[in-house]
């Protein structure tokens, strides 16, 4: 009886893993060209001064309108992405969208920053350093207004490496931000011989603030860690009044979340932030 039971479970274990591969199956394939189609676009969630509110930059979030599913995340196809190389494609068309339309920005607000998300796939590729210095040359965007984030996990264990390919990197002019920091703590002085710029903390360590509890240790103490070595701080994922008021109280440089701004497309992001006036009202996560 139980073994009979054990191999129906098996049997359902594998029908609903063969599913899913055959889900990922289809939406690599559909991913395949979906940006020459138009069905992937960029967004531009706004980042803020903490201390007082400007907005000072924005992440570009790619976004993917399915036309049979609609709207696939970036957490559903970005892992597909680049296990089937489809990533380095699409990476250097996002960072050239988003230079683009951080150029256009710079009319109105000459300090503004674009940053784009790179995969640890196109970093390791021999020619991301061309790529970057291709696409601030084709869009004409000075090279302090490009942040590039970088996942901890791509950098750790590969200090040396990643150290050379940052170097190389900011020489251009670009800066290098840490992304989905927190995770592994340990990481900033293990970190060290890397020369990024700054830490964006995870946003699994904001959702915690400001109850009580280690994540609230953690998250003061990643704040004057990333100070004390002279690297800036960004919190992601900030949601609430409470979280961003602690923070502004830490001493937190800039703040990025759904209490402050969602996404946008590139025209709705220039429409409420930039412009003689800009429709900016803080604390209500509209659009
Ligand atoms: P990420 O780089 O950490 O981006 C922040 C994610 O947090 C975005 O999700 C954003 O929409 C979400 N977020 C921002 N504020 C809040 C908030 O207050 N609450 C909550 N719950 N979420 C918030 P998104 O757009 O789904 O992107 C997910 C991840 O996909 C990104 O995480 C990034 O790792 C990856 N990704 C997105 N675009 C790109 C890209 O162009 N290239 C690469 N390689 N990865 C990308
Ligand atoms: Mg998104
Ligand atoms: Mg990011
Ligand atoms: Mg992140």
């Amino acid at each position: 009886q139980a073994k009979l039971a054990g191999k129906n479970c098996l049997r359902f274990f594998q029908s609903t893993m063969d599913h899913q591969a055959v889900k990922d199956a289809r939406l690599e394939a559909e991913l395949r060209g979906a940006w020459e189609r138009g069905e992937i676009s960029v967004n531009y969630q706004p980042i803020l001064d903490v201390a007082n509110r400007r907005l000072v930059g924005a992440e570009a979030l790619l976004r993917w309108v399915h036309p049979r599913l609609g709207v696939v995340e970036p957490s559903a196809f970005v892992a597909i992405a680049e296990r089937c190389g489809v990533i380095e494609e699409l990476g250097r068309e996002v960072l050239v969208a988003a230079c683009c339309e951080a150029k256009l920005w710079l009319q109105d607000n000459p300090k503004l920053f674009v940053a784009v998300n790179v995969s640890p796939v196109q970093l390791r590729k021999s020619n991301f350093c061309d790529q970057v210095a291709e696409a601030l040359g084709s869009s004409g965007l000075p090279p302090s207004a490009l942040h590039l984030e970088i996942t901890e996990t791509a950098v750790l264990g590969e200090e040396a490496q990643a150290a050379v390919l940052v170097t190389r990197l900011r020489e251009l002019g670009v800066q290098i931000w840490l992304d989905d920091f927190g995770t592994g703590f340990s990481g900033l002085t293990q970190l060290r011989q890397v020369p990024i710029d700054g830490v964006k903390i995870d946003r699994s360590f904001v959702a915690e603030l400001p109850a009580a509890g280690d994540d609230l240790a953690l998250t003061g103490a990643i704040i004057s860690l990333a100070h004390s070595l002279g690297l800036g701080v960004v919190a992601e994922g900030v949601e609430t009044e409470a979280q961003f008021d602690w923070l502004r109280e830490r001493g937190c440089d800039q703040a990025q979340g759904f209490w402050l701004g969602r996404p946008l497309n590139g025209e709705e992001f220039s429409a409420r932030f930039l412009g003689e006036q800009p429709s900016i009202s803080w604390g209500r996560s509209s659009a």
